[in-house]
């Protein structure tokens, strides 16, 4: 269980973390949302010690991260993608990090089998892609077997068969009881990974909900037909408070009816439908509208710049 409250951060003027308060409970993976900036990075820090808050406390397991006399047994973090910066081979990362901490020297094979680098384990980790990081980074992690984990952005450079590979690592540790906290800035993927998600944007707390009720709340409930008379649907269709709006000649978009409302007013009228398509917002639809307004760096041209021209939206 991590529990947060009140917890703030500051670097000079920039609030970068604004007064969250939030409780991550064992059995369930949580997502951890908000566009990049929004503050994840500096809140998981926070947790962990790595960062001091402004204001506010973060526990895990009850008590502050550094109180915990076995913290690798606690928690497991992956904080920073390619934090290993070795020149040392992947194996003896984990085998240097393993006697540290007094784990045997076992557990670091069954755990370069298990994060797939038991090819590689004696390459230098400073040579590895990404993705390889990534995979030293969470078998870092696990090396205690923590009832907590903290992964920020885990999935980041990994290819489709490795993102695949963590979403089910992540869910099982969750059914064996674990805590597990996962950020990301993107919500397709913590659509399908996560159970629950905690949104920040510029800090501060969007929304904490399950994704179950993220979806229901996300339902919008536009309907569109398609029909060779689209002007004579769209005028039976007017209402107070309806609106209908020509997407295309023979295409209308209709908010405030139901799809079988517009199905019945359809045939009254005799107007002949092609299509009638309830349409629903797509959870990457929910979250960027929650989020619209607390995007830090926003790609929009400088005024009065045509959109395409040389220039704009410049190469970084
Ligand atoms: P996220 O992980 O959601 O992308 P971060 O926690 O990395 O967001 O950053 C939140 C905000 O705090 C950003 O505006 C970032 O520029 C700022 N920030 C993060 N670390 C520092 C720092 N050490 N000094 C100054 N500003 C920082």
């Amino acid at each position: 269980m991590i529990e947060v409250r009140g917890l703030s951060k500051r670097y000079g003027d920039k609030v970068a973390v604004d007064d969250l308060t939030f409780t991550v409970r064992p059995g369930i993976v949580t997502g951890f949302l908000g566009p990049n900036g929004a503050g994840k990075s500096t809140t998981m820090r926070m947790i962990v010690g790595l960062d001091r808050p402004t204001a506010g406390t973060a526990t895990v397991n009850g008590r502050p991260y550094a109180e915990h006399p076995d913290p690798l047994r606690q928690v497991g973090t992956l904080l920073e993608a390619k934090a290993v910066h070795t020149s040392r081979s992947a194996r003896n990362h984990l085998l240097a990090l393993a006697a540290t901490h007094g784990f045997p020297r076992r557990r670091v094979d069954e755990l370069l089998a298990l994060v797939g680098l038991d090819q590689v384990a004696t390459k230098r980790a400073g040579g590895f892609s990404l993705g390889m990081g990534q995979r030293l980074g969470i078998a870092a992690a696990l090396l205690g077997d923590p009832k907590v984990l903290i992964l920020d952005e885990p999935v980041n450079g990994l290819d489709p068969e490795g993102v695949r590979w963590v979403r089910e690592l992540l869910k099982e540790r969750a059914a064996a009881g674990c805590t597990v906290f996962v950020s990301s800035h993107l919500m397709s993927e913590m659509a399908v990974t996560a159970e629950h998600v905690i949104v920040i944007g510029r800090g501060r707390l969007l929304a904490d909900t399950s994704v179950a009720d993220l979806v229901a709340g996300a339902s919008a409930t536009a309907v569109r037909a398609r029909t060779p008379q689209a002007a004579r649907l769209a005028a039976a269709l007017a209402g107070p408070d309806v609106t209908v709006e020509a997407v295309a000649p023979d295409v209308l978009e209709i908010r405030g009816l139901p799809s079988s409302r517009v199905g019945e007013v359809a045939l009254a009228e005799q107007v002949v439908l092609y299509e009638l398509t309830p349409l629903q917002a797509s959870l990457e639809e929910a979250f960027m509208e929650m989020t619209a307004d607390e995007v830090e760096f926003t790609a929009a041209p400088p005024p009065g710049a045509a959109v395409g021209a040389p220039g704009v939206g410049g190469r970084r």
